[in-house]
């Protein structure tokens, strides 16, 4: 979702006159869009701040200003202190006010030090431009729409409830005049993300709210629309709905991101999951019923308050039983604030770090297996950019697997067929079968 927000501030900012540079020495205005769901994201601001500072001070010494912006959730959840602790910052902006940007900066240009983290009662989408066909051309084929924003579900190791605010869904309308615009330009794949993007209930224009498979349904009309996704979504609002969707929409990829969190019951309550690994096992079964093919990613958490050795083993025996082709997972991270933090059993930074790392070993090993059984399949593969060697062009399996092959960059925002013929660490190798390629480009 940062990337999706620092793209719309771009947007924003390109509409004043403000274009992208690379270098942060070049800035006039430079913006951090921050993440707050761990501690150590927190304390890279401030280190991230700190050079900054130095920079800007070298800056001015020559004459020039450089304005520093902090946006996203540390400055939700830091608002004045961002100030305080660093001299160097003009603006805190968070992720609900960032609409506002062009009329804060042009205070801050006048010299004034301020924060906007005030939850908009507007909404910031009706503010934001639509951008131009040459942004989407510049930012590739595969595109983020978000739909959904806030979170209701308060997990009491979480603090996304706090920065980001309650559930708000997107009108039906604009989710699809963005997309509209996107596929216009030649975005082929939509992911459509919210915090709890499967609990969506936006307002359609028959007068009632969609749930996330109609929306979807709707979306898979819009011309050169070639896949869907959506992320992240709750187990608990995991509907048959959504899951039938799978079954039934060609354009809806076999790949779905599930955090699941941990495998016991007894970490999932005190979590405020609202399921038991049961519940988690039964959704991933409807889905594999749905869609024998598909593929599953999730979250997970070691080290929550305590979690006992027998917990831990019950997160690794439910990571056996389903067989996920990725996922990422964490140290529990203490967030002020948060009903977790308060628990006197935390846990030791040892254990963490172990539980982590046997969590991680048999994920890679589900992940290793996953891209091996690939080899000798043929996928339809959408081609995203040049490949890093000559002659190379590089692309994604419906599954979310990097895959790279021998052909023309002018096959980039085609779908085509690929014969996989070796997987790699981190990317599979495959061969065009030819012909197939061209007849589904747009
Ligand atoms: N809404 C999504 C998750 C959003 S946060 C869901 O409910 O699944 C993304 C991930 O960050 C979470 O799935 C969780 O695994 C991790 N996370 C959130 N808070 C954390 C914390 N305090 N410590 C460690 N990991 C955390
Ligand atoms: Fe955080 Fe997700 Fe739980 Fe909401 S549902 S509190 S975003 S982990």
């Amino acid at each position: 979702m940062n990337v999706y927000d620092s793209a719309r501030m771009a947007d924003l900012l390109a509409s004043q006159g403000y274009a992208e540079t690379r270098r942060q020495e070049d800035a006039d205005l430079v913006i951090l869009n921050t993440c707050h769901i761990r501690e150590k994201a927190a304390d890279k601001v401030y280190s991230e701040l700190g050079k900054l500072a130095a920079m800007k001070h070298a800056r001015s010494a020559a004459g020039r200003d450089m304005q520093i912006v902090v946006a996203g959730c540390v400055a939700q959840a830091e608002g004045v202190e961002a100030l305080r602790r660093q001299r160097a910052v003009d603006l805190v902006v968070g992720p609900q006010s960032y609409h506002r940007l062009p009329e804060l900066l042009a205070r801050t240009a006048r010299g004034e030090r301020l924060t906007d983290t005030e939850f908009a009662v507007e909404d910031k989408f009706q503010f934001l431009p639509q951008p131009t066909p040459q942004q989407i051309r510049a930012r590739g084929v595969s595109a983020f729409v978000t739909v959904q924003e806030g979170c209701d579900k308060f997990c009491s190791f979480c603090v996304v409830p706090y920065t980001r605010g309650a559930e708000v869904s997107r009108q039906v309308a604009q989710v699809v005049a963005e997309t509209e615009g996107l596929a216009a330009a030649g975005v082929r794949e939509i992911t459509v993300i919210g915090q709890n993007v499967n609990a969506y209930r936006g307002e359609a224009p028959d007068g009632r709210k969609w749930p996330l498979e109609r929306l979807l349904e709707r979306l898979s009309h819009i011309g050169g629309v070639e896949r869907l996704r959506y992320t992240t979504s709750h187990p608990i609002d995991m509907s048959q709905g959504l899951i039938d969707a799978h079954g039934a929409l060609p354009q809806l990829m076999p790949f779905v991101h599930l955090p699941a969190q941990s495998g016991s019951d007894r970490v999932l309550k005190a979590m405020n999951r609202r399921h038991g690994a049961s519940a988690y096992l039964d959704r991933v079964a409807r889905l594999r019923k749905a869609r024998p093919d598909i593929a599953l990613s999730s979250d997970f958490i070691v080290g929550f308050p305590g979690e006992t050795d027998a917990d831990f083993e019950a997160t690794l025996s439910l990571i056996r039983e389903v067989g996920f082709a990725a996922a990422f997972s964490f140290k529990y991270s203490p967030r002020p604030g948060t009903p977790g933090a308060e628990r006197s059993d935390q846990i030791d930074e040892q254990a963490k770090r172990e539980r982590l790392r046997a969590l991680q070993e048999l994920i890679e090993a589900q992940r290793q297996a996953f891209n091996a059984a690939a080899i000798g399949r043929a996928f339809d593969v959408l081609f995203e950019k040049a490949g890093r060697h000559p002659g190379q062009i590089a692309g994604k399996s419906p599954y979310m697997q990097a895959v790279h092959v021998t052909g023309d960059v002018e096959l980039i925002g085609a779908v085509a067929k690929v014969t996989i013929v070796a997987a790699g660490a981190n990317s599979l190798a495959g061969r065009l079968a030819g012909g197939a390629a061209k007849e589904r480009r747009h």
